[in-house]
């Protein structure tokens, strides 16, 4: 089965994208240019995220559209207007002055998606100092690896979360002078030893004057999701605002008036560039669901909200895939425009199945932890190529190349079709200034001018990207190389297969073997009959050498918070090696 072209003709669109013509724009982009899309604060006085975000639509008259909608477990619906957050980030910012913490302190969270996360983060970049998010299902060890790397200052949580998971640890983290809570529901007491975030913010100021911020001030620490090995801690700086801008503009399709729904969790990068920063500084109302998937609840806030532009992750898409495309149809979805993924290899058959159910072809987008905002898209005027990770951001440089690393030279392939090292030329505003306390390793990630992904692709004649997978990941075979997004795609078209998980299994003969593991769809059960009907599938689609030799059917793929195959888990587990971090491994049900 081949996916075709998904083409986009001129005047079919159901608005005027605001990226129109992909090469012109590549052409006149400029970084100053994207600068000046923002205000920069009052006074000459610098950049800061916050300020792009929330306080300069506040001062332009826009504050009382709503910032943020805020859906709530029980069902509940609270709206907070720019002004509001505008007033709730600057008691944050207070609160943090007051207690004496200097800018460039590392504020933590560890709670779920509620009002007063989104006011820490936006309030501790008012203040200056650098915010880092945890997902907050992060049990005691993941948090104290995370906060100890990050000499965590202050922590913002909940009492439940506190006494299960910080309490235990408190003693081995010596740089945590405070800890607030954000009580839930009626809970009166808080845990000794912490402070009651509302009370405290409701007696500070909701006015607050940003300090002079350089583009070079930190701003974020972000975790990467951990799937090749042990996380690393990513530093971002104000600067990164430009990027999240114009890429929220250019490749999210974002305009004043949006209903805009990003699902990802601000523990993971994705939550915070696209879940705060990027659609608060278009300006656009974000829909915030406290709760955690579920099929027709997500069916029913995309109708309800009229939700015009959807980011999402093929984890999500495929549980949706999983839950079937009837559900999908017993909604409608008149006011969605555009819908985009990340994280992940979006399958061709993802990109199908969003026509089929959303009536709109999902658009696949590339980035990392590392890149701090969308690099390689698939843009909402641009034809879709399914299976391709779509073309490079206005202002990004990126290539395919062969590195050196003897002699620290990288060479560009040029010859569309050849596989190789993602490079990124440097010098993007929301580029990773460092692994924090990884001086080496950051050293590490650079040669020559490029940026060095660690993600190997191909890029065609026509300038698309293709992932082909993980330099970590990629199984030699027989004298093959093969990438697993290739086979774990194959292997998604039979009917029978909700998710795949492929890895290289050592053998003396052929050096590796290709073997997948398969979770099924409802309505299926693994039988001898159904292996040899996918394998033949499988080598029909691919040829011998690339299918997979064995299958193994489970009943969930080992995954990272942020909702990744941890492909080396399986692997591990495979050979009964050493599991390695497991810290960010999402504990299954
Ligand atoms: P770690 O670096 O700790 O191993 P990670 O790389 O998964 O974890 P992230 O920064 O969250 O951490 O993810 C970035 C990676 O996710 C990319 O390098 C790439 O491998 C994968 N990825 C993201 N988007 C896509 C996509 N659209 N297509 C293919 N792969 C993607
Ligand atoms: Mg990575």
């Amino acid at each position: 089965m081949t996916f075709e072209t998904i083409r986009k003709e001129p005047g079919t669109f159901p608005a005027p994208p605001n990226l129109d013509d992909y090469e012109a724009a590549r052409a006149s982009f400029s970084w100053d240019d994207a600068r000046r899309r923002l205000d920069g604060l009052p006074g000459g006085k610098g950049l800061n995220i916050a300020h792009e975000a929330v306080s300069r639509h506040v001062a332009r008259g826009q504050g009382d559209v709503v910032a943020l909608r805020y859906l709530d477990k029980r069902g509940g619906q609270r709206d907070i207007s720019y002004a509001e957050l505008d007033g709730l980030s600057s008691r944050f910012a207070n609160v943090l002055a007051d207690l004496g913490v200097e800018p460039g302190e590392r504020v933590f969270s560890l709670i779920g998606r509620v009002p007063e996360l989104y006011a820490a983060v936006l309030g501790t970049l008012k203040h200056r100092s650098v915010f880092c998010p945890l997902f907050s299902a992060f049990g005691p060890e993941p948090v104290q690896q995370r906060m100890s790397i990050g000499d965590a200052t202050v922590l913002v949580t909940t009492p439940a979360l506190y006494r299960r998971k910080v309490l235990p640890i408190r003693d081995s983290l010596p740089s945590l002078r405070h800890v607030f809570v954000v009580r839930e529901g009626e809970e009166a007491a808080i845990p000794d030893g912490t402070l009651d975030l509302r009370a405290a913010m409701n007696a500070a100021s909701e006015s607050y004057e940003i300090g002079p911020t350089s583009p070079e001030d930190r701003a974020l620490l972000h975790f990467t999701s951990g799937t090749t090995g042990k996380p690393k801690g990513a530093v971002h700086v104000h600067e990164a605002v430009v990027a999240h801008d114009v890429t929220g503009y250019y490749a999210l399709d974002l305009r004043p008036g949006d209903i805009y729904w990003c699902t990802a969790d601000p523990g993971w990068v994705t939550g915070t560039s696209y879940g705060i920063i990027s659609p608060l500084a278009q300006g656009v109302t974000m829909i915030v669901d406290e709760a955690e998937f579920d099929a027709s609840r997500w069916y029913q806030a995309l109708q309800q909200h009229d939700v015009t532009v959807w980011y999402t992750a093929p984890t999500a898409i495929r549980m949706l895939m999983k839950a079937g495309t009837e559900m999908a149809r017993q909604y409608s979805y008149p006011s969605l425009r555009f819908v985009a993924s990340v994280g992940e290899p979006l399958n061709p058959e993802g990109v199908a199945w969003g026509q089929e159910a959303l009536g709109l072809p999902i658009h696949d987008n590339w980035w990392q932890t590392e890149t701090g905002g969308i690099m390689i898209a698939n843009f909402a005027s641009m034809d879709i190529r399914p299976g391709s990770m779509g073309r490079p951001m206005p202002g990004i440089e990126a290539a395919i190349v062969e590195h050196d690393k003897e002699r620290g030279e990288v060479r560009v392939i040029d010859e569309p079709g050849q596989e190789g090292q993602l490079a990124l030329r440097t010098g993007w505003p929301s580029m990773f200034r460092g692994y924090l306390h990884d001086e080496e390793r950051y050293a590490q990630c650079f040669a020559d001018g490029w940026y060095l992904t660690g993600d190997l692709s191909r890029v065609d004649e026509d300038g698309y990207f293709w992932f082909v997978g993980r330099a970590d990941d990629v199984i030699k075979s027989a004298g093959h190389l093969i990438g697993p997004f290739e086979v774990e795609s194959a292997l998604m078209e039979h009917a029978a297969v909700a998710e795949a998980g492929v890895i290289g299994k050592p053998e003396p003969t052929a050096g590796s073997i290709v073997k997948a593991f398969l979770t099924l769809k409802p309505g299926y059960e693994p039988s001898e009959d159904l292996r040899l009907d996918i394998l033949g599938h499988a080598r029909r689609r691919l040829g011998p050498a690339v299918a997979p030799r064995e299958i193994d059917f489970v009943d969930d793929l080992p995954k990272t918070r942020s909702g990744k195959v941890l492909r080396r888990l399986l692997k591990a587990r495979e050979l009964s090696l050493p599991e390695g971090d497991t810290s960010t491994l999402e504990e299954s049900s």
